[in-house]
């Protein structure tokens, strides 16, 4: 059925019962064990068009992978045809108009590694692994959001392969409709085979924060964490997540089995004005350790990378709060006192300066008015799957009431449709429109769907 695909790639065509093919279909979440009829392992945007067009004549549908860590498995489905973009991953820097070409498979890392060649950045996330694909075109949330705003934000154009099969130039001036979409809509429009972002100057070094308080201070930690959020400069963005220290190797014994709260964060801007900046994440109460000082950008973006789970079924929500007030912060402690398992990883992403600063029907992105991203993930074996699910399940209703108009952060949290109408908001109406002018069939369909306006 393949053959007269497989002659038009330059890449390979894989099939189930190949050893390739196997290791191709599995992505991040192991929950998500997956066979496609088929995988396109693209090397070009010609394999990306010759993929598209053929699923479309034999009737197949098809799913995107970029770096395949989607908590919700979006790149792969039983049954059709993936469209595996992952070997390119090409990271080119254009000097002159200071911007990152950068191919769908590229990993943050990739990124991150050719800009800082030229001491410049663009916004990521913070784990090197993580594909830029996916996450560039739902938001995009790292340590330079304050400063320069989302991922998404920071999209000047992309190419992509639409339904029909066609490579177009999508920017400002072109298909302008679709630039606004792709900023925040996710894989519903087309195949993204290139983007171009915005660089800024940083590094190679910068001062990172990286501190650790006693969960029993969570509290505290939240409380002043909110207030200095209040009056944070643009340059300070940080992440604190709790989570149980594993007795592992290398940790020292004193903190194994114990409950803490990390915080980690950079200053973007010259190090030497950042101390005073940075000093109240410091104090917000006695920490364990703190090692905040200057590290390699490259360095702090890698922090994160072993203690990311590998290899695991992984249930996750998240939710936009709009303010840890003390009802709030009192509702989440109740709640984490029964975590479902010792794995359970919460994580509170601030937000504040420019990524607030879109207004929220400037791109697809809508959430611009929370203080705070919610995020919970628990990885736990198959046997435990339903009390993990349903304990996130309870998390997500629990915060539903301190949250930015029920919002959740698309890409961390399941494909349910209640939940993509409230995170678009009043933004929905017009991605519908445009999906139904680019994709009326819904032909990208395994994503966070937008349906098209019948
Ligand atoms: C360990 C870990 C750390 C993370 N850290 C962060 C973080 O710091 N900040 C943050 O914001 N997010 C973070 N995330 C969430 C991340 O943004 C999402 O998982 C995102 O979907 C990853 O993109 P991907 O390309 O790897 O995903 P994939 O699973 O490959 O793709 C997800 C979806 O994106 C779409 N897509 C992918 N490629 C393309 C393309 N070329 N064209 C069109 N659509 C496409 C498709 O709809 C696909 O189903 C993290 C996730 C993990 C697992």
């Amino acid at each position: 059925m393949f053959e007269q695909l497989k002659d038009q790639l330059s890449g390979r065509l894989l099939v189930p019962g190949e050893e390739a093919y196997n290791e191709r279909r599995k992505v991040w979440n192991t929950a998500y064990d997956k066979y496609p009829a088929a995988i396109v392992v693209c090397q070009s945007a010609a394999d990306v068009a010759a993929a598209v067009q053929f699923a479309k004549k034999a009737n197949l549908e098809v799913t995107i992978r970029g770096g395949g860590h989607h908590v919700a498995g979006t790149a792969v489905s039983d049954g059709a045809l993936m469209i595996d973009c992952s070997d390119m991953r090409k990271v080119t820097v254009d000097l002159e108009r200071r911007i990152a070409i950068v191919e769908p498979g590229a990993t943050l890392g990739d990124v991150d590694a050719e800009t800082q060649k030229f001491g410049l950045a663009t916004p990521t996330g913070t784990v090197t692994e993580t594909g830029i694909a996916g996450l560039a075109l739902c938001g995009g949330t790292g340590y330079l959001r304050g400063k320069y705003g989302l991922t998404s934000d920071n999209i000047r154009s992309a190419r992509m392969v639409t339904a029909d099969g066609e490579e177009i130039q999508v920017s400002e001036r072109e298909h302008p409709d679709l630039y606004w979409a792709i900023r925040g809509g996710g894989g519903n429009f087309g195949v993204v085979t290139s983007f171009e972002f915005n660089l800024y100057p940083l590094g190679p070094e910068v001062l990172s924060v990286d501190v650790m308080y006693d969960y029993k201070d969570a509290k505290q930690v939240l409380r002043n964490a909110q207030a200095f959020l209040r009056k944070a400069p643009d340059e300070v963005s940080f992440n604190m997540m709790t989570f149980q220290m594993p007795a592992a190797p290398g940790v020292p014994e004193s903190l194994h089995h114990r409950r803490v709260i990390v915080i980690a964060g950079l200053y973007a801007g010259d190090k030497a004005d950042g101390h005073d900046a940075v000093q109240p994440l410091r104090e917000l109460a006695q920490p364990i350790s703190d090692n905040t000082g200057v590290v390699r950008y490259t360095e702090l973006q890698s922090r994160f990378d072993l203690a990311a789970p590998k290899n695991v079924a992984v249930a996750g929500t998240s939710l936009f709060i709009k303010e840890f007030n003390e009802e709030a912060i009192d509702a989440l402690l109740a709640l984490l006192e029964q975590p479902p398992r010792s794995s359970l990883l919460v994580q509170f992403w601030e937000c504040h300066g420019q990524m607030n600063r879109v207004p929220s029907d400037a791109t697809a992105f809508a959430v611009r008015d929370a203080s705070f991203l919610l995020c919970f993930d628990v990885d736990y074996p198959m046997e435990e799957e339903k009390p993990c699910k349903d304990w996130i399940d309870s998390a997500y209703k629990t915060m539903l009431p301190y949250s930015t108009r029920q919002a959740s952060y698309l890409n961390t949290v399941q494909a349910d449709p209640q939940i993509i109408r409230d995170t678009y908001g009043d933004n929905y109406k017009k991605l519908a429109a445009i999906k139904q002018k680019y994709d009326p069939t819904n032909f990208f369909r395994h994503n966070h769907n937008i349906q098209p306006q019948g």
